[in-house]
């Protein structure tokens, strides 16, 4: 499952730079998650970064995108793949 960003972000920059998959990014009014970049962090971490660094703690689990480990696991192959 993709994570997306609340109204409740107040722009501070600290997750865009943590996530693996360059999945985040400045949005017109709040930072973004871009869900056919975001694996989770699986492949990279065991834990989601973004979540871990953000302050307010306002970036949870779409409900809107549901994965699968496995639907996960290949989506991070696929970015890397791309990427090489
Ligand atoms: S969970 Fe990981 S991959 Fe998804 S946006 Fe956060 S840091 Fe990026
Ligand atoms: S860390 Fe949280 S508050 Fe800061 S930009 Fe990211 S989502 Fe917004």
């Amino acid at each position: 499952m993709a994570l997306y960003i609340t109204d409740e972000c107040i722009n501070c920059d600290v997750c865009e730079p943590e996530c693996p998959n360059n999945a985040i990014s400045e949005g017109d009014e709040i930072y973004e998650i871009d869900p056919a970049l975001c694996t989770e962090c699986v492949g990279h971490y065991d834990e989601p970064q973004c979540q871990q660094v953000c302050p307010v703690d306002c970036i949870p689990k779409d409900p809107g995108h549901v994965e699968s480990e496995a639907q996960l696991m290949d989506k991070y192959e696929r970015i890397m793949a791309a990427q090489a």
